[in-house]
């Protein structure tokens, strides 16, 4: 089921209202918590009511999703919403990406294709947020739709088309791909992807304004498919690899964000991408890559790419002075192990920055969990034949070992603060959670597009 907003609907079938009132509730004998839902018969329309204890922005998006959702159980195709609760402008935003991110379908393999018509009945003061918030649904559905693509369909110069597509909103747009990335050094993507017939390519977008308030610079990791390459991941753990994109993903769609709202700041990103597979010219445990930053890595697993690919991105995007510079990648299972599914693991060099996007993510619902630098772990990283390894010796805190691999990139010279977002769990689901059906969430899109608005927001303040 995918949900069409409308203006006004031209045949009303179902009238569906969000409300913290229980009775209806209590008097079924059904425990009124958020995401409850009834159908009740009792006027000239079937009518759904959806509970929701309080109109904070996560209570709202599941009780919007969970409407929909138990609408899905009917024929029904066009519905009025309505709200029976004091709403807030962040409260209004949140209803429309409850609305936007429950009714989202990844339905282009699939011969039936089920629309839902919504029209909602909304204050007209709080209609611009509610309008904000089906926007950023809209990007976020983008995101997950990319990453949703299977990666026979998606390789990497498929991405860096999509990207391309940008320039038409006025993007500046460079692709780089196959033996030139080895010309230009960008040595990491280029040694992951040389073994897939699919070449390699590093995209840079920039985003620039009139007069900027800050310089970011945001990098997303784009392994298209990760078959783990020589150090081959048992079938179980390949299923889901077309997700091993979604950083790369969700950079595209802060660009969309960037070309669309037009922000006082300036943004590089930068997507390397590459396919991982086996093959007679793949790269090995045992080889040694020299990156531009003069950092010799040995490979001992193939399947700890991403951050090769990283790298590339993170040397590029420090060459110049950056206020911020952040990346986002499904990048370790130890991520996965230590937080679980449903958080991101954050690091940061400055406590300020992992403030600002706890703050953010509080009001996003894309959980994050601040996690250490550890540098008594480098000693995990040491080899005696390069200046690191690319993998940790010991199983332990591999989340925190892929980070301190990554610090090793970053230019602290020209770069103020960087995060590290490990994305490995939220970014695709087995199964519905919250809003979300299973498969790709769009993670950390929504963070990320707040998170800029965020750092505006404070250097307006700065310079009043
Ligand atoms: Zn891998």
């Amino acid at each position: 089921m995918k949900v069409k907003f409308v203006e006004r609907l031209s045949n009303l079938q179902c009238v569906c209202c969000i409300t913290d009132k229980k009775e209806v509730f209590e008097k079924l004998k059904i425990k009124a918590e958020t995401g409850k839902t009834v159908l009740v018969m009792d006027g000239p329309l079937p009518k759904v009511l959806s509970f929701c204890e309080d109109s904070s922005p996560e209570n709202l998006r599941k009780a919007a999703a969970s409407a929909l959702w138990k609408l899905e159980e009917t024929q029904l195709e066009e519905v009025k919403i309505e709200v029976d609760l004091k709403l807030t402008s962040d409260g209004a935003q949140a209803l429309a990406e409850g609305l936007g991110l429950g009714g989202y379908a990844f339905d282009k393999y699939k011969n039936e294709k089920k629309e839902l018509y919504v029209e909602v009945a909304i204050n007209k003061d709080l209609k611009p947020y509610f309008n904000e918030g089906v926007e950023i649904a809209e990007i976020t559905n983008y995101v997950r739709d990319l990453v949703n693509i299977p990666a026979t369909d998606a390789p990497p110069e498929a991405i860096a088309e999509e990207a391309l597509s940008l320039r038409e909103m006025g993007a500046e747009v460079k692709v780089v791909m196959g033996e030139r990335l080895k010309d230009l050094g960008l040595v990491g993507t280029w040694h992951v992807g040389k073994g897939s017939k699919n070449p390699p390519a590093f995209v840079t977008i920039k985003y620039k304004s009139e007069n900027p308030l800050a310089k970011l610079a945001l990098v997303g990791k784009g392994v298209t498919f990760d078959s783990g390459g020589l150090s081959l991941k048992p079938p179980a753990s390949m299923e889901d690899m077309k997700c091993d994109k979604a950083g790369a993903c969700s950079i595209l769609g802060v660009a969309k964000y960037l070309l669309k709202k037009r922000p006082n700041l300036d943004v590089n990103l930068y997507m390397p991408l590459a396919e991982n597979l086996p093959d007679g010219g793949s790269y090995k445990p045992g080889d040694v890559i020299v990156f531009r930053n003069g950092v010799s890595v040995e490979i001992h697993s193939t399947d700890a790419e991403g951050r090769l690919l990283l790298a590339d991105a993170l040397i590029e995007a420090s060459t110049q002075k950056k206020d911020y510079l952040i990346d986002v990648a499904t990048l370790t299972g130890a991520c996965m192990v230590a937080l679980g599914r449903y958080t991101s693991g954050l690091f940061c060099t400055s406590q300020t920055l992992c403030d600002m996007f706890l703050k953010v993510s509080r009001f996003t619902g894309e959980k994050l969990w601040p996690l250490p630098l550890d540098e008594d772990l480098e000693k995990e990283l040491k080899t005696d034949f390069a200046d690191t390894r690319n993998n940790a010796k010991g199983r332990y805190g591999g989340a925190i070992t892929a980070a301190l691999f990554l610090k090793k990139f970053v230019d602290n010279k020209n770069v103020k603060a960087w995060a590290h977002l490990d994305i490995a769990g939220p970014a695709f689901l087995e199964g519905s959670w919250k809003y979300y059906k299973s498969g790709a969430t769009g993670q950390p899109v929504r963070t990320l597009i707040k998170f800029l608005e965020l750092v505006e927001a404070q250097e307006n303040r700065n310079q009043q």
